[in-house]
This record gives structure tokens, sequence and C-alpha cells, in this order.
């Protein structure tokens, strides 16, 4: 063995993510194959095939020298982050394991996980906006990142300017040019373009290409641009990916596909390192990163992540076919049957998959909806998606609720509209229990 010479206070590799194992001779493996290692390395824990949780609040330093390199590197005094790990808030291994494998999906550079979709979707806001800034964002947006912008980022100064998911090239360099110019008026900056597609529980698509093309038009090369962030939740990791069309920031609950099971509770980012690393400081200042146990879940889940969305993907279309021209149905909002052209332009080019979310509208109102939900058998009734069941919701009656008559009219979400996540079920057995449902209406 030969003793190599390390800078003072240089920590000793905790981890590895073997990446010569994973070129294998110059391939490239895909994330399928990397969601069952990469990032973790047995032979640093007693050779354990999985990873252990890390119950812990500190981690011991090596030396004092390393614990000072350590704080050099996570308060900025020194680039490149904190080498190695120093308190429970910050990181820990698990979820730097989970942090490598979700950046695997995007082939992104960096990805931070935290306690909840929304407490992802607040810390990013936060590290990013200031008094007197302007969020622009599509509409709708998920209800509680609504109300984040709207009734909690308003209390600091902070304003917004929306557009409709499917707006044009035009309609995008129209609002751009405008919140640059309210920005300009108030002091402060356009601080974040902030998406959701496609849109809950619509179905709306963005077009992430546009709003890029249209944002670097605008601000040319100048020092300032603000960045693109999208939640992506509804079609990611594996059916679109933001970042390759000009998104920066990728916003996920991992509550939904990622998490899978129905059994957690968990958001992440993902983004190259000079875009989270803003959040990651504000993340180690309030401790709204995920715990050791809910990445453990995480980490289980991702190995299956390409599995059960393809089955649910495959489940979703056979049982589209099925209620698309029952008699008993007024329509469908599934990205497998877009009847507009430019959002079958936008699917095109950004999406692999349509998803195994959508809206199903009943013929009739609130009563022949609710006849129907209560008649499902499988299905359960419950709001949330994702996960390996299959579930039902009425959104006029439950989630958007809260929302005024009028707003929900403009989104069109109405007294008929159903929202549907497909599971992983047999498919026959779904169809069985939609066509016996349909009869009582
Ligand atoms: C569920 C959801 C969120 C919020 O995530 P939580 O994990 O519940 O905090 C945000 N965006 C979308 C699109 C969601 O479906």
């Amino acid at each position: 063995m030969t003793d190599t010479v390390k800078p003072v206070g240089e920590p000793t590799p905790r981890r590895n993510p073997k990446p010569e194992v994973e070129k294998l001779g110059g391939r490239k493996l895909k994330p399928a194959t990397l969601m069952m290692g990469h990032g973790f390395d047995p032979t640093l824990s007693e050779g354990s095939l999985k990873p252990p949780i890390f119950l812990t609040s500190t981690f011991a330093f090596e030396s004092a020298a390393a614990g000072k390199r350590h704080f050099e590197g996570l308060t900025g005094k020194r680039p490149g982050g904190a080498e190695g790990l120093v308190y429970s808030r910050f990181n820990g291994p698990n979820q730097e394991i989970l942090e490598d494998r979700l950046s695997v999906w995007e082939d992104a550079e960096d990805a931070l996980v935290f306690s909840s979709g929304m407490s992802a979707i607040a810390t990013l806001f936060l590290a990013y906006a200031s008094q007197n800034d302007v969020i622009v964002h599509s509409g709708p947006l998920y209800a509680a990142t609504e109300s984040m912008v709207s009734k909690i980022l308003s209390r600091f100064g902070i304003t917004y300017i929306d557009f409709p998911a499917g707006a044009s090239r035009a309609e995008l360099d129209n609002i751009l040019d405008q919140a640059k110019a309210k920005a300009a008026e108030t002091g402060g900056k356009v601080a974040m373009i902030y998406l959701e597609s496609p849109a809950n529980p619509t179905n709306a698509l963005v077009d992430i290409e546009a709003v890029s093309a249209s944002r670097d038009a605008l601000y040319g090369d100048a020092d300032y641009k603000p960045p693109i962030a999208i939640d992506n939740t509804f079609l990611g990791p594996l059916w679109q990916t933001p970042l390759k069309h000009g998104a920066d920031i990728t916003v996920y609950s991992l509550t939904k596909y990622v998490g899978g099971h129905s059994d957690l509770v968990a958001g992440g980012l993902i983004g190259a390192k000079k875009f989270m690393d803003p959040v990651r400081a504000l993340r180690n200042t309030i401790g709204t990163i995920c715990d050791p146990n809910t990445a453990w879940m995480l980490l289980r889940s991702l190995e299956t992540v390409e599995l059960r969305m393809t089955r649910a993907g495959e489940n979703a279309a056979k049982v589209c076919a099925f209620l698309k021209d029952h008699p008993k149905v007024d329509g469908l909002g599934y990205l497998g049957f877009i009847d507009d052209a430019s959002q079958q332009d936008i699917y095109d080019r950004h999406c692999t998959g349509a998803g195994s979310t959508f809206s199903l509208f009943i013929k009739g109102g609130e009563a022949e909806s609710f006849a129907f939900l209560d008649a499902m058998r499988i299905a359960k009734l419950a709001v949330s998606l994702g996960g390996t069941e299959t579930l039902a919701s009425h959104p006029a009656a439950m989630t958007h609720l809260s929302v005024s008559e009028e707003r929900r009219a403009q989104l069109g979400i109405t007294d008929n509209l159903v929202r549907i996540s497909i599971g992983v079920e047999d498919p026959e057995d779904l169809i069985a229990d939609f066509d016996n449902a349909l009869k009582a209406v």
C-alpha cells in the first residue's frame, strides 16, 4: 500500500459512486440500471448491500482541521461546498445517495431533497426572490403553490404575473416583456419563471422550449437572466425531462410517482450546481431537508420507478381507450388523446409518454360524478396520485373547493370532472371497475 499525501484536513472519501463501473467500456449506463447502486459503496458500510439508515444528528470529524475545512465549504469561504458531513440539518448519507440518484434521471449535476414537495417549492422561491421582485408563472398551478405565490410571498413585497399554460411564443414574449418592465418599475428583478406542466387537473401543457427561447431573446447575454423552474410531478422522471428543453430547475413532489406507494411525503429539485447552491444554503439555514428514513424509502422506490410508471402508463392507455366512446362519458383530459394541434405539438416535442393521471368528464354534474365515485370498487376515493393503486377524486368538491367558482370555471374545473390516477393493477380488472361504476351513473 502506498502512502498518498493528502492536503491538510481533506477528508477520506466516504462514498464511491464507482464511475468506472458505470462507464463499462465507454457505455453510459441507463437510469434504470444506476438506481440499484449509484452513489453507494457497500464496502464502506460493512458490506451491507443496501445503504443502512443513518440515524444521527451530527457527524464526527477526522480532525479539527477537517472540521474547519468542512465549515469553510459550508459557509462559502471555499468554493465547492462541504466535502464531508457535518450536521443532519444540512445533509446525511441517505439523502446524498438519493440526491445522486435523482440527478441521474435528468443527467444533471446536482439535486436536493426536501421534507415535502411544498417545502422544496417554498425553499426555492425564498432562495431566489427578494423584496420588489416579480415572479412570472404559468397557470393553473398546484393550489398550495399558487397560495405560496399570491398569499405568502406577496406579504414580502413580491408580486407575480401569470399566463395560461398553453400560451404561444408571441403571448410569452409579451408577458415576459411586461414582467421585466414591472420589475424595473418596482426596482426589483424578474426573480423566476415558474412553470407547471402538465397542469393539474386540466393536463394543459406549457411549451418549455418557447419559454426558454423567449427568455433568452429578451435578456440576450445580459449578466442576469431569470431561471426557469418547472414542476414536473405529473410526468417525471420518466416521460418528460425539462432540463433538456431549456428549464434550469426541475421540481418534484416525490410523494407522487417517485415515492409511488402512497406511504411518504417528500420533495426534490434537480439542476446544475449553480442553480442548486442558493437553495442548498437556505435549506441549511431552515432545515427543510427530508429525513433519513424517508430518503431510504425513496431509494427503494427509485429501483422500480421505471417499471411502475411504465405499467401505470400502459394501464391508463387501456382504461382511456375503454372510456373514450363510452355513452356515460362526456370527454377525457388525457395526454394520449389531445384534440388541440398546438398542445399536440408541445406534447410531441417534450413528452415521451402520456402519463397515468387524467380527467374524466362524466355526463351530468356533481350528483352523477358522486354516484360514479361511490360505485368504484377497486379504485380508492382519495386525493394524491402516482401510487401503485388507482385513485379517484372530485377536484371541484375536494382539492379545488377553496377556489372561487369563477376561477374554477376559468380553469375548466367543472362539477362533472373526476380526476383519476391509474395504478399498476391488472388492466382488465380496472376496466371492469370503471364499467361497473359507470352503470351507477
Ligand atoms: C402534490 C403536489 C405538490 C405538493 O407536494 P407535497 O409533497 O404534497 O408537498 C406540488 N405540485 C404538484 C403538481 C403536486 O401534485
